[in-house]
């Protein structure tokens, strides 16, 4: 009974790898399918087999159709492999339509090898079938293989990109099935066909692409974790940047009014000067921070608009010069005159990446000179600003320029202890530069100096549509008998407006709520501005807005007054309804600017 030795192992395999197949949950795929009824298939014939060879041992019964059955469920199989093979390199577009034709193939296939005669020869220990039935059936098993094999050298040379991994099963059938033919002569006595097959399913249990669904929830439940808890850190560092902007506007406020103050004594305004210094230094880290944050969250948007160039390099030389302060550097300034004087493209932007590469300069160089050069190239109707920041500083290493641009990554942490930096700066830089299609180049020698060189392009505007709007002295501005209304529920934040907007001259009146903005107006009391904070308890900022313009005749400007700066955050509100949006800590630009706007004595 020695031949009943390799189909119970290769029952043993089947049952194996069903076990191991369907214990999972696979996705429903055209392959998953075909090999789920191989894998079916195969564990049938493999019990088939084992009761015929019991049958016929125990009883002696040779009755040829319980042969025939056994060679069509192999034919059954091997058409199955080939339909896989059929569904991996032909783009297959009705897979019903596949498995009605070989069906059909199959049912006739069927009939000859039914209807052919098959002798059985059962001498001793051998067992074989042999007659035209059995050699139709070899035939049309050696059709299938070369079809598939026709298929693969189809796959081989058009498809170039089909994984040929798929392919092994077919290579390992191949091998298998001239195994079989060779022990048909050395081992006569081994049935092999149940082992072969299951031999082949085995393979392919390993090649087929059957990602276990499982996983891919895990998988998914584990994005969708890590993608709220990055949308915790976004919200936190934006709600925590509000928190810290809150209390720095009062600083900045007070400490800028203090500067302003002719009764505090030269002595005190030095003192006063290092907090505002500090306080802008705060003020930038809190932005670098929230900057990241919004790249990461995808949150940053270019916002484009017309802007004056001119005014842009001459905010550079100002703010570079303010930053060098007392260090004994030269600072040189090369701005090509001929550069289109209004530009489109993100100015707000442009400014900070040539900021941050400035203060960088000015930060690692201790004496010699800091060089800002811009010229331009014309193309079309685009201006290919080239700007280069060179200094006399204290260099990067060769290894290191790459990892310039990693958030957090500050250099040569020995040389520049003494250098405050948070590694951001160029970070965020390298980011927005990508986001506007711009480049940027580092060259450096240690101890020598550094060279930054950015190109971005901007659109040029021939027929420009804004009005520049002229920066005035504060007294200048107005009429000393118009009201500001301002609304804000902290204390000190009414305080530090109230005082910003006496050295204008003008009347102010404070409130702490929303229900107490719409008491006054309702009062029937008149203002010329409305400047109101955003987060308030009950009434916010917008509610309140929504209902004052509710009211009849309502018609104050409104300016949002918010410590809420988040990219969008301006055009949000000008949405919402309000006429400008002003950000806190209040930068007295931005405030006269306003002010020219709304209360100008014309
Ligand atoms: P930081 O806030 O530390 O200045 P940055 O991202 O702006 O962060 O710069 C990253 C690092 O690159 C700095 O810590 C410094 O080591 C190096 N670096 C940047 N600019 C210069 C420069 N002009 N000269 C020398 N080193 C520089």
């Amino acid at each position: 009974m020695s031949c009943i030795y390799l189909p119970m192992a290769a029952l043993f395999i089947s049952i194996l790898v069903n076990i191991l197949f369907f214990s999972k949950v696979n996705v429903k795929n055209i392959e998953t399918k075909i090999y789920s009824y191989l894998l079916v298939l195969n564990l049938i014939h493999c019990l088939y087999n084992c009761i015929v060879i019991i049958l016929i041992k125990q009883f002696n019964i040779v009755i040829p159709i319980l042969h025939k059955i056994d060679i069509l469920m192999i034919m059954y199989w091997v058409s199955g492999i080939f339909a896989y093979m059929v569904t991996l390199s032909l783009p297959i577009k009705s897979y019903r339509k596949l498995g009605f034709s070989l069906t059909i193939i199959n049912i006739i296939i069927s009939i000859i090898i039914l209807s052919l005669p098959m002798t059985v020869v059962n001498e001793g220990e051998i067992l074989n079938t042999i007659g035209p039935s059995t050699d139709s059936a070899t035939i049309f098993v050696t059709c299938y293989v070369i079809s598939c094999l026709i298929l693969f050298f189809y796959v081989r040379f058009k498809q170039k990109d089909q994984p040929l991994k798929k392919f092994i099963p077919l290579f390992v059938l191949i091998g298998v099935l001239l195994l079989g033919l060779l022990s048909r002569n050395f081992f006569p006595n081994l049935i092999i066909e149940p082992f072969m097959i299951s031999f082949v399913n085995l393979v392919m249990f390993h090649t087929i692409e059957n990602p276990d669904i499982k996983m891919i929830e895990q998988l998914n439940m584990a994005r969708d974790q890590a993608d709220k808890a990055n949308q915790a850190k976004t919200e936190f560092l934006s709600s925590m940047s509000h928190e810290i902007r809150t209390p720095l506007n009062a600083i900045v406020g007070f400490s800028n009014l203090l500067l302003e103050n002719n009764d505090v004594p030269a002595s005190a305004k030095e003192d006063v000067n290092d907090i505002v210094m500090a306080s802008d230094n705060l003020l930038e880290i809190v932005n670098g921070i929230l900057d990241i944050s919004k790249i990461e969250a995808n949150k940053m948007e270019i916002e484009n608009q017309e802007y004056s160039f001119p005014k842009l390099a001459n905010e550079l030389i100002t703010l570079t010069r303010g930053r060098i302060g007392e260090k004994p550097i030269l600072f040189k300034t090369s701005i090509d005159e001929t550069i289109p004087p209004v530009l489109f493209g993100d100015g707000k932007r442009v400014k900070q990446i040539i900021v941050n590469i400035l203060t960088n300069a000015v930060k690692y160089t201790e004496k010699g000179w800091i060089e800002l050069r811009i010229s331009h190239v014309v193309k079309d109707d685009l201006c290919h600003l080239i700007i280069s920041v060179e200094d006399t500083g204290i260099g990067i290493k060769e290894g290191n320029i790459n990892k310039l641009f990693d958030k957090f990554e500050r250099l040569d942490i020995e040389a520049n202890t003494t250098i405050e930096g948070t590694g951001l700066g160029l970070a965020i830089t390298k980011k927005l530069l990508d986001m506007m299609n711009g480049k940027i180049v580092v060259q450096s020698v240690v101890g020598k100096g550094s060279k930054f060189t950015v190109a971005i392009d901007q659109k040029i505007v021939k027929n420009p549509t804004f009005k520049e709007v002229e920066v005035v002295k504060p007294t200048e501005v107005v009429a000393t008998d118009k009201t500001v209304l301002v609304v804000d529920d902290n204390k000190i934040n009414l305080k530090v407006a109230q005082k910003l907007l006496e050295q204008y001259s003008l009347k102010t009146d404070l409130v702490a709520s929303g229900d107490e903005c719409i008491a006054r107006i309702k009062e029937g009391k008149r203002y010329d501005l409305i400047l109101m904070d955003i987060m308030m308890p009950k009434l916010n900022g917008v509610e309140t807005l929504h209902e004052l313009q509710k009211l009849p005749d309502f018609n104050i400007p409104v300016v949002a007054l918010t410590a809420d700066a988040l990219t969008g955050m301006r055009e949000k509100y000008l949405k919402e309804g309000f006429d400008e949006y002003l950000a806190k800590p209040i930068n007295k630009e931005e405030l006269n600017r306003i002010i020219n706007i709304y209360l100008n004595k014309e």
